[in-house]
């Protein structure tokens, strides 16, 4: 059974499609770049998924809990500017309602283990609008990870980073599929800068136009 299975999905603003007859399996453990021109139908494929966006027609599977699921969207880092500290922002991410103990020893193993894993320890007591890009995008991901997902789904997550910090942003996230068996898709515009890790390419126009290894990507492109 695949993690997700999305058929025959049609999704529109106002009288508009942003997404026409999409059908999609993602199974456990892969690593998927949605990838396209802006306004090809990324972003509206991510809010769908999670249930931002209500599709007109079509379904979409989810095989896992929605508690199982972390979504990280589109949005400028520059905005990210207020005067938590990276571990208060971190934590939220347990997404605990109001229940006491507000954090388990077991949310504070989980976020011992993240920090470390993402090289963010100096970062913990920093006020998250005073960090660079890169740490903020880090400090986002720990985030993303402390409930401990089988799915994350990221939204441009380099826009705005440069190239080296992209290098090893996306190191990390090739680390986290391989070594936790993180299932991720993400939508990008970073398709050189993934020339090592080599996913599983999607390429959106409203529709899937493409749908295959990045190899075979590199020979369709051309
Ligand atoms: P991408 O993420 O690939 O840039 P989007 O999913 O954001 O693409 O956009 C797909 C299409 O849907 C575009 O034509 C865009 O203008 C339109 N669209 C996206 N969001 C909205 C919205 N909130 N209201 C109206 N149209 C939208
Ligand atoms: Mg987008």
């Amino acid at each position: 059974m695949s993690l997700l299975e999305i058929k025959k999905l049609n999704v529109s603003y106002s009288n508009h499609y942003a997404l026409e007859d999409i059908d999609l399996k993602i199974d456990e453990g892969e690593y998927v770049c949605l990838v396209g021109e802006n306004g090809s139908g990324k972003s509206t494929l991510v809010k769908t998924i999670v249930g931002l966006k209500k599709q007109d027609s079509g379904t979409i599977n989810l095989n896992i809990e929605l508690g199982k699921v972390s979504y990280l969207a589109q949005f400028n880092l520059k905005d990210l500017n207020f005067p938590a500290t990276a571990k208060e922002i971190i934590m939220t991410g347990t997404q605990k309602h109001g229940k006491l103990p507000f954090y388990s020893k077991k949310d504070k193993e989980v976020y011992k283990r993240v920090i470390e894993q993402l090289h963010i320890e100096d970062l913990q007591n920093r006020r998250i609008g005073d960090l660079s890009g890169g740490q903020k995008q880090r400090v986002l991901i720990a985030r993303a990870l402390i409930s401990e997902p089988e799915l994350l789904i990221l939204d441009e997550p380099t826009a705005g980073l440069d190239y080296n910090i992209t290098q090893e942003f996306y190191k990390i996230l090739k680390q986290l599929n391989k070594e936790n068996k993180l299932t991720i898709i993400m939508a990008t515009h970073d398709i050189e800068e993934l020339a090592n890790d080599k996913p599983r390419i999607v390429y959106l126009s409203k529709k899937v136009v493409y749908d295959g290894n990045y190899d075979g990507w590199k020979g369709y492109e051309k």
